[in-house]
């Protein structure tokens, strides 16, 4: 049976693995090239489809795979999500309402006299009569599968019916002799359409079995100090829980599960970064021509901006290839660090662009490093998707020529048909707002191009260590100065009509406004309805000049209405998803958010971040549907006491539960088996720095814990991806 399995194992090459056993079969030509991705042996079960347990044919297999994965070894990490107790008792004794678990003798079947109602079976256990009733669909092969006098052992929940004791519909009526499995603990797995709890169960219970020991990862004195238990009795820990507390997230054989998880994690974000400390690039270093931009600025840099481009100027001229992270919030003047690094590259007679999510935000930074630039001598050139035909040609042929230092663009630039002389550096502005590909097709547009991506979402260090753990971040954590808080206050909806009225003044007197409306409900149909009432609402009480944005208007569409909002020429903004992060519009001073307690505070953070740009006072109203849960009131505390984006978001995630706290999931957050970014995030930074110390003392994983850490890190199966790049 093993075997088979291990062959099916060696055979099913759906990620394009090749495992060994095909190589052995193969000669020693692949054995040598494939030598270095060689899943270990001890493995192969593991790693064996679904189809190799008992029972998982190709109508189930698709099944489990939606459900875990369509390997043996996605299985065995299924967590049980709750137990059900079936304590044994006599039916004489039994307490009404609870589950328990009886052993009877079938008596006889009653079948219904009239349709509609139920079968029953009348049982006893020597101490009392039992009834076992079925409703619906049950019928003469109840009593074909247990013939009268049979022993059988029920389980479920003991019920009175006027004078009967009875069980609707029992959890279990099993023959002891055949199969006698009627756990006195029940682990409840995730279930789905088409495959029951308990089916997930005996299948994840034989996923285990095959399970085998393996060498510890783990150091020693960690473990012990954590009274932890071994890898395999930790998932023997998970599968045979007695109570609820032994499937809480936080019970220790799940916490030692998710620790590995989180080592190999960081283990192989570890070893990507070293990989791209070794790749050479030609160095930048830091020139006059930048010094003279940055002295002839209006401002002088923050101190935090000070830093985070001496970091950035490190990385340029070291020799290896950056690969570094800024994180600013918005506002922290992420943009002109940028410049002046654009402005070194240049000055290197080399080429650098900056890339920006949407075509309004491009032209803005356009705009804004025009004047510093043409000033500096540095030729400058504009790309967006409405460049076409002639200009566009005449364009391309400028940077080809060198005739161009620095472009500043959208997605066009990235394009098969736009071609450098010789790229240096690329910076990406939003970064989250592309795709791994889209950055790594810039970035393999020159030979050694160093990579600067930029964020305005600040996150919780913890959490930056799973996103970002291969690259270096630097966080412009200071704003400049003089910027003004943003008034923020809490209003329940009944109070809209006050709202509208004082944006009505407002408005008179030149004003200009955000109105958000979340894109929440079931149905981004009704949302979209509810946004599009809205502005009509408004449109009427402050006269026309009311515009309205949402995510599926087509991006020309959208950037048109945003640049007649910059214009000034629409005094209020309907929104429904996220305003373009990013634009600047200076003259806007009130951000108005509808169902605030439906977004996350980080989000708010953002959305409040839109506005307190200009000289006027601003201010930002958090609508919301009373009554507000007491976490909701505290969350909404938070924003109004705090204007720092990262100690915000530190307690947006205090503050909320497990699960998908910021909605990372979509941000291309790790989808982690066990380990749970918010419970476990102690584990987190303890895991990046027992990684750095492995890599440190054992680069190549080659001692004995090393080749331990082998195994852990193919059991988890990490493909070492970067999160900003797959370039080399
Ligand atoms: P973000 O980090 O959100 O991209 P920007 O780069 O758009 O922020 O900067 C926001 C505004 O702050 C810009 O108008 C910029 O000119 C200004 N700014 C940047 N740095 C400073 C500074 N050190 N002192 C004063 N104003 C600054
Ligand atoms: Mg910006």
């Amino acid at each position: 049976m093993l075997a088979q399995r291990v062959l099916a194992a060696s055979r099913s090459n759906d990620d394009g693995f090749l495992h060994p056993l095909a190589t052995i079969s193969d000669g020693n030509r692949f054995r040598r090239r494939y030598a270095v991705e060689m899943r270990p042996q001890i493995l192969f079960p593991l790693f064996a489809p679904v189809t190799s347990l008992k029972g998982v044919g190709p109508k189930i297999a698709p099944l489990v795979a939606k459900l875990a994965g369509p390997r043996v070894r996605d299985l065995i990490f299924l967590a049980p999500q709750s137990v059900v107790q079936r304590p044994r008792s006599t039916v004489a004794t039994g307490v009404e309402g609870e589950i328990q678990t009886f052993s009877v003798t079938i008596l006889g079947h009653v079948a219904p006299p009239r349709g509609g109602q139920p079968w029953r079976i009348r049982t006893y256990d020597g101490t009392a009569f039992l009834t076992l009733t079925y409703f619906k669909g049950h019928g003469p092969h109840l009593e074909r599968a247990h013939p009268v006098g049979s022993a059988r052992v029920v389980s479920g929940r003991l019920e009175r019916f006027g004078s009967e004791l009875q069980i609707v519909h029992p959890d279990y009526l099993a023959d002891p002799v055949k199969s006698g499995d009627v756990p006195e603990v029940e682990a409840i797995y995730p279930a789905t359409a088409g495959l029951h709890a308990r089916a997930v169960r005996r299948l994840v219970l034989e996923a285990v079995e095959i399970a085998p020991e393996l060498a510890e990862w783990q150091d020693a004195a960690w473990l012990s100090r954590q009274g932890w238990p071994s890898w395999r009795a930790a998932l023997a820990a998970l599968h045979a829980p007695y109570s609820d507390d032994d499937c809480a997230i936080l019970a220790p054989h799940r916490r030692r599960l998710a620790y590995d998880e989180l080592l190999a994690h960081q283990l192989a974000l570890g070893r990507r970064k070293l990989e791209q400390r070794c790749s050479p690039s030609r160095p930048i270093y830091r020139s006059p021509l930048a010094d003279q931009v940055e002295a002839a600025l209006p401002f002088s840099l923050t101190r935090a901006q000070g830093r985070v481009l001496s970091e950035i100027r490190a990385d340029l001229s070291s020799g290896a290839r950056m690969n570094r992270l800024v994180q600013g919030d918005v506002g922290a003047g992420k943009t002109v660090v940028a410049m002046l690094a654009l402005v070194d590259a240049a000055a290197a007679g080399r080429q650098a662009a900056l890339m920006a999510p949407t075509e309004l935000l491009a032209r803005q930074h356009f705009d804004t490093l025009t004047v510093p630039l043409m000033k500096a001598g540095v030729r400058l050139e504009l790309l967006t998707g409405r460049d076409k035909g002639a200009s566009r040609a005449a364009k391309l042929a400028r940077l080809v020529q060198n005739e161009v230092s620095v472009v500043v663009g959208t997605h066009a630039l990235f394009q098969d048909d736009v071609t450098f002389r010789d790229l240096a550096l690329v910076v990406v502005d939003e970064q989250h707002r592309f795709g791994v590909s889209e950055r790594a097709r810039l970035l393999k547009k020159g030979v050694d191009v160093q990579m600067l991506a930029m964020s305005a979402t600040p996150i919780p260090r913890t959490l930056e260590l799973t996103m970002y753990g291969d690259l270096d971040v630097s966080r412009i954590d200071e704003k400049p100065p003089g910027r003004r808080a943003v008034i923020t206050r809490a209003a329940p909806m009944p109070r809209i009509g006050e709202i509208v009225e004082r944006l009505r003044q407002a408005v008179g007197q030149g004003q200009q406004a955000f109105w958000i409306c979340p894109l929440v409900a079931e149905s981004e149909l009704t949302d979209l309805a509810a946004a599009e009432s809205r502005a009509a609402s408004l449109t009427e009480v402050l006269g026309g000049r009311v515009g309205l944005v949402h995510g599926q208007m087509p991006s020309a569409t959208k950037d048109a209405v945003m640049a007649d909002f910059v214009a000034g020429q629409l005094s209020v903004l309907v929104a429904t998803t996220v305003v373009e992060v990013g634009v600047d519009v200076p003259a806007a001073s009130i951000m108005v958010i509808e169902q605030a307690e439906r977004f996350g505070l980080a989000q708010l953070h953002q959305l409040r971040g839109r506005v307190g740009r200009g000289a006027r006072e601003s201010s930002c109203v958090l609508l919301y549907d009373p009554p507000l849960s007491a976490v909701a009131t505290h969350r909404l505390e938070v924003l109004r006491e705090t204007d720092d984006g990262f100690l915000i978001a530190e307690k947006d995630l205090e503050l909320r539960g497990g699960g998908d706290p910021l909605g990372l999931k979509q941000s291309g957050f790790p989808a982690y088996r066990v380990a749970d970014a918010v419970a476990h995030r102690d584990l987190i930074a303890v895991a990046a720095d027992d990684a750095r110390l492995i890599l440190n003392r054992d680069p190549t994983l080659s001692s004995p814990r090393g080749q331990a850490l082998r195994v852990l890190q193919e059991l988890f199966d990490w493909r070492a991806q970067s999160s900003l790049n797959d370039a080399g």
